[in-house]
């Protein structure tokens, strides 16, 4: 298997036959992962008609399909999020099987590897009929570009697999640090920002004091921007590389 595609189901809670026939393992709204009809090597190419999880118009050979149950009634423009929005869990969860297959398949992070259906036209060349699972995540009152959240799934899965998985493209962690590395936030301000995962979206966890000396866990870079996850008060979170220095 060679992709994953991240999907959600547009229904309510709760799995009914065509969304079992769809994918590959479903997501329910409290984390809970419930598999699909299909298992993922009926998806293997070449694929035989009628006995594969058809989640993405003619991109369905050697590609994973996991969807989050959730959007019934959401609206892409002017955005609603309906009845069964999509949760924080969840997509917690989704990522987590993501990276569980990852693992399994040997299968990169990057855009055109690990994405939304959202991007499939766009990062792969396939086309689709306005696919918009993922334009928008929990939190958000707005929907935004494909590529620019799927950067943040998979700066969010790169994370998870901490290394494994050779992550690819866009998201790089840099292989385990020494237990022993610190260092000394450096930001012009008197607090930085600590992240839940490396990207600018609305994700602050926590603030950190300039001239605070904290241990780092990892880094990585992501879309461009080198990031480093330490640790502050209990919490592990991810801070802007340049704002740090050795200590
Ligand atoms: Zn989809």
């Amino acid at each position: 298997m060679k992709r994953i595609h991240w999907h959600w189901t547009a229904g309510a809670v709760g799995m009914i036959g065509m969304e079992a026939d769809s994918y590959h393992e479903i997501v329910q709204p409290n984390g809970t992962v419930q598999p699909g009809t299909w298992p993922i090597e009926a998806n293997r190419a070449p694929i035989t008609p009628g006995r594969y999880a058809a989640h993405t118009l003619n991109a369905n050979s050697d590609a994973i399909g996991i969807s989050c149950d959730a959007m019934a009634g959401a609206q892409e423009r002017p955005f609603v999020w309906g009845s069964n929005p999509l949760t924080e869990v969840q997509i917690d969860a989704m990522l987590q099987r993501t990276a569980h297959w990852c693992r399994v398949y040997g299968i990169p992070v990057s855009r055109t590897t690990t994405l939304s259906h959202a991007e499939v036209q766009r990062n792969l060349g396939v086309r689709q009929r306005n696919k918009w699972d993922f334009t928008v995540l929990p939190g958000m009152t707005a929907v935004a570009d494909p590529v620019a959240i799927g950067d943040q799934l998979r700066a969010r899965l790169a994370a998870m697999l901490g290394g494994q998985g050779a992550p690819a493209g866009t998201c790089e962690i840099e292989p385990a640090v020494p237990a022993s590395e610190r260092v000394r936030i450096t930001t012009f301000g008197s607090h930085l920002n600590l992240r839940r995962w490396p990207s600018f979206a609305d994700n602050v966890i926590a603030t950190i004091p300039g001239g605070a000396v904290v241990p780092v866990q990892r880094r990585g870079s992501f879309a461009g921007t080198a990031w480093t996850c330490v640790k502050h008060a209990g919490r592990e979170g991810w801070v802007v590389s340049s704002f740090t220095t050795p200590a």
